[in-house]
């Protein structure tokens, strides 16, 4: 896509601080990072989001990950690590390029990092889940 920074990004037309690079990936520093470390995994291809997306890039693009992920342990020595994928403006993304977030995280982190607790009942779960698995193709 030629208006698409992440297209230019991952592939190399405008220059940026590469952790990763092969044939179907580039994986670079978010340019406002929630921690140090935090890394962004771009596919070359463009998708603007996991529908759009097939799944072997996407599953591709999780193995990338989970390389950088034990690169940040292993060099950070990050506690853990955050993997995030935001899908539509209602979850939170802002790049309509496919992109997952490795995150390093630290003990230090909490209780800084607030997760909201939704109030779902046992009922509602229960019916959400049997509609969940008969949509699943
Ligand atoms: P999301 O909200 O999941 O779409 O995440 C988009 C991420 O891309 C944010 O964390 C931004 O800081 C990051 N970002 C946006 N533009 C750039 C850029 N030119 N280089 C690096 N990271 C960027
Ligand atoms: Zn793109």
């Amino acid at each position: 896509m030629s208006d698409c920074i992440f297209c230019k990004l991952a592939n190399g037309e405008i220059p940026t601080n590469t952790v990763y690079e092969d044939e179907n990936y580039r994986v670079i520093m978010d340019a406002n990072p929630a921690n140090p470390g935090h890394a962004l995994v771009l596919p070359k291809k463009h998708g603007k989001d996991i529908f759009e997306l097939d799944s072997d890039t996407v599953a591709g693009a999780h193995a990338v990950a989970k390389k950088v992920a034990e690169a940040a342990v292993e060099v950070l020595k990050a506690d853990g690590v955050n993997i995030l994928q935001n899908n539509g403006e209602a979850a939170g993304q802002t790049v309509s390029h496919f992109h997952i977030h490795v995150i390093p995280r630290f003990k230090k982190d909490w209780p800084a990092m607030p997760l909201h607790q939704a109030a779902v009942t046992e009922e509602e779960t229960k019916k959400i889940c049997a509609d969940l698995a008969a949509a699943i193709k």
